[in-house]
């Protein structure tokens, strides 16, 4: 194992947070993320699995422990028939080359994730969402493999995921995933680019695009919009050095580049604030903050 100390991993994280691992590892396959969790185990070391950085904000200025930057990529047919195909697909395959080949062979399930960064071990974690129609990113999983906190792979069906809004049952077992093994239908590649197509275009239309962010960065409040009550507060476009509210969605934080953390830290404050006092709302956060 190649292991790298003290590394900055800025240009893994979507949002830019300048942070530095005290170790870091990229695993290219299966072994190689057993291998780190073991060395985790020996070595008494916390094990953080990074997918796409696309849903953190790391508020810290150094990540103590072993940093695993998952780029872990395979993808095998392993059944099929004239309706559907079931394949196993590694927790490190980018979201934007499984629905790139979803759409070459016909394979419906994925597209509405269309504009989804990260990979498939962040969007099971998270069970990733699109909300028009609502699908999630677990809809379509069977079953899949896992490294426990001991170190030992493990089969878990569907069920084990506790599937939700935002949730699955990654989040507190700190399990890791290796693969999950999916079924999807086969139907025209042009309904398949249609669909994809619509919640690329509508991403594009309501979205900050192409700029480092991380994604809608509060939850919706029992159905009230995030961004609806912090456009309200007139915080769109508002900035702490250079981290700022995207004035095109209000629930956007952006680094113009090289924000400082404390920037960050302060605008987060602001934006609860303001929306507990118009509102009575205590906003909570949707991305990860380390
Ligand atoms: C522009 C933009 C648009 C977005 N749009 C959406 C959207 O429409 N819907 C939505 O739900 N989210 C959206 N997000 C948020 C984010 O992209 C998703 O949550 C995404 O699925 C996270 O995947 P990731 O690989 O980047 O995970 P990361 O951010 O790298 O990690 C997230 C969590 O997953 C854990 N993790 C990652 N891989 C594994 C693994 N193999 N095993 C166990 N745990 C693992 C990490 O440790 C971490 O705790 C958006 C973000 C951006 C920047």
């Amino acid at each position: 194992m190649i292991i790298q100390k003290n590394k900055n991993i800025s240009h893994y994280l979507t949002l830019r947070n300048n942070v530095v691992a005290e170790l870091f590892f990229e695993a290219k396959s299966r072994e190689d993320l057993i291998a780190a969790k073991k060395y985790s185990l020996d070595n008494r070391l916390d094990i953080f699995i990074l997918g796409g950085g696309s849903n953190l904000a790391v508020l810290k200025s150094r990540m103590d422990g072993l940093v695993v930057k998952n780029s872990y990529v395979d993808l095998k047919v392993i059944d099929g028939n004239e309706k559907e195909v079931k394949m196993s697909v590694s927790s490190g395959f980018p979201i934007s080359l499984l629905i790139a080949r979803s759409i070459q062979n016909g394979w419906s399930g994925f597209e509405y994730h269309q504009g989804l960064p990260g990979t498939v071990g962040g969007a099971v974690y998270m069970n990733s969402k699109w909300t028009k129609p609502l699908t999630y990113f677990g809809d379509n999983l069977v079953y899949a493999f896992l490294i426990d906190s001991k170190g030992r792979e493990k089969k878990v069906g569907k069920s084990y995921f506790e599937f939700d809004y935002d949730h699955s049952i990654l989040q507190k077992t700190k399990e890791i995933l290796l693969e999950g093994v999916f079924i999807l239908k086969k139907d025209s590649k042009e309904e398949i680019m249609k669909r994809a197509k619509f919640a690329f275009d509508y991403r594009r239309k309501t979205q900050p695009y192409g700029i480092a962010s991380s994604g809608c960065f509060f939850k919706n409040y029992q159905g009230r919009s995030a961004g609806y009550m912090i456009d309200k507060v007139g915080l769109k476009g508002f900035s702490v050095g250079n981290y700022f509210v995207s004035p095109i969605h209000a629930n956007f934080i952006i680094n113009k580049g090289d924000g400082k953390r404390e920037d960050l830290i302060k605008l987060i404050g602001i934006i609860k604030n303001k929306v507990k006092e118009k509102f009575g709302v205590t906003l909570e956060e949707e991305v990860i903050i380390i």
